[in-house]
């Protein structure tokens, strides 16, 4: 048939869609935002939004069918990495996978900031890392109104840097302690909001004033983690810039395909293999969480580009300043190639 080249030449080179015309992949091409970062098919090379909709991809619902084949007999579950053998496979996933994180820390609760904390990895590779979670108990005439009544922030190796109950400033209407364990007692004599959101602050800044902070690794600001961090920096009363912040729940390849977030509970168990918050839960057990991810998504191995997002001005917004024509004389994989991603990818920070 006449078409088949026509139609195979207007083939993203990324996520494999076919357009009719020419002039409809350019279009699709300026609104994509494809790049090497995007979660890859190990098998076909087809670029995904998210890890979900790889999984989708390679496992199903409506997988496609070779990937699946292959994937069934030497693909990790956890990370989606296709590995060579099944024998290497099994050897992968059995490292690939975590188990819970242990309780200790709900026993020790009320450990100060160590604020000369030092982590000592051997290389300096760029700022510090911490993650960070909170409980909330209800405030308010129906306790709805979340009050945040325990803190947690671990350092990379999963030590606890701080773990303390805190002291709401209004009343607190619901300790909800079928989720939460926190008692009246509990909270009577604890490190008051205002002290414990003046202590977060200082540690994350590290001694760099909060204006002066700038991205990727030039400072000795810490990189903040979490889960929902928006709803939890609020609740602590802290600012913090957006810049030093990696939020699971906003990350775009731990999305839905709906772009909404998943939960963090869902996240550890899909990318992780275990289970958490199952019983009264203990935010040790989210910064752990939140911290596993993240290194999971950091040490994704990437091609090193010079200027790997679409907002730095070298890239002038991808295609922005391209006229239709001279991007129609581009092939599909050319078109690629010049793509730079709308999001910030964490195998940046390594
Ligand atoms: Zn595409
Ligand atoms: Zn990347
Ligand atoms: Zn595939
Ligand atoms: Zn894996």
């Amino acid at each position: 048939m006449a078409d088949y080249t026509e139609a195979s030449r207007n083939k993203c080179a990324a996520c494999f869609r076919q357009f009719n015309k020419l002039e409809h992949l350019v279009d699709h091409m300026r609104t994509s935002y494809h790049s090497i970062h995007e979660p890859t098919c190990g098998i076909c090379k087809k670029h995904c939004r998210s890890f979900e909709s790889l999984r989708e991809h390679l496992i199903g619902p409506l997988p496609k069918q070779e990937c699946k084949n292959i994937f069934s007999v030497r693909g990790c579950k956890f990370c989606l990495t296709v590995l060579d053998s099944p024998n290497a496979c099994r050897f992968h996933q059995d490292r690939c996978q975590f188990s819970v994180a242990n309780g200790l820390a709900a026993r020790f609760s009320n450990i100060g900031l160590r604020d000369n904390l030092t982590i000592d990895n051997g290389v300096m590779r760029g700022n510090q890392v911490v993650a960070l979670a909170c409980k909330m108990v209800g405030g308010g005439s129906d306790g709805s109104l979340d009050l945040c009544a325990r803190v947690c922030i671990v350092d990379e190796n999963e030590n606890i840097i701080f773990h303390s109950y805190v002291k709401p400033p209004i009343p607190v209407t619901n300790y909800r302690y079928e989720s939460t364990g926190i008692r009246p007692e509990y909270l009577r004599d604890a490190m008051p909001l205002r002290q414990v959101q003046r202590k977060i602050q200082d540690f994350l800044c590290n001694g760099e004033a909060m204006w002066r902070i700038q991205p990727r690794n030039s400072g000795t600001a810490r990189i903040l983690v979490g889960h929902g961090l928006d709803h939890d920096l609020d609740r602590l009363q802290l600012e913090y810039p957006s810049i030093m912040i990696r939020d699971t729940a906003k990350y775009p390849p731990l999305m839905k395909t709906s772009k909404l977030s998943n939960s963090l509970r869902y996240l550890t168990q899909a990318y992780l293999g275990y289970d958490i918050q199952t019983e009264i839960q203990d935010p040790y057990e989210d910064c752990v969480a939140t911290m596993r991810l993240y290194k999971r998504m950091r040490s994704q191995f990437h091609k090193r580009e010079e200027h790997p997002l679409a907002s730095d001005p070298q890239n002038r917004n991808n295609f922005a300043a391209w006229r239709q024509n001279e991007l129609e004389r581009l092939s599909p994989e050319e078109m690629l190639a010049i793509s730079r991603s709308d999001y910030y990818c964490w195998c940046l920070d390594s």
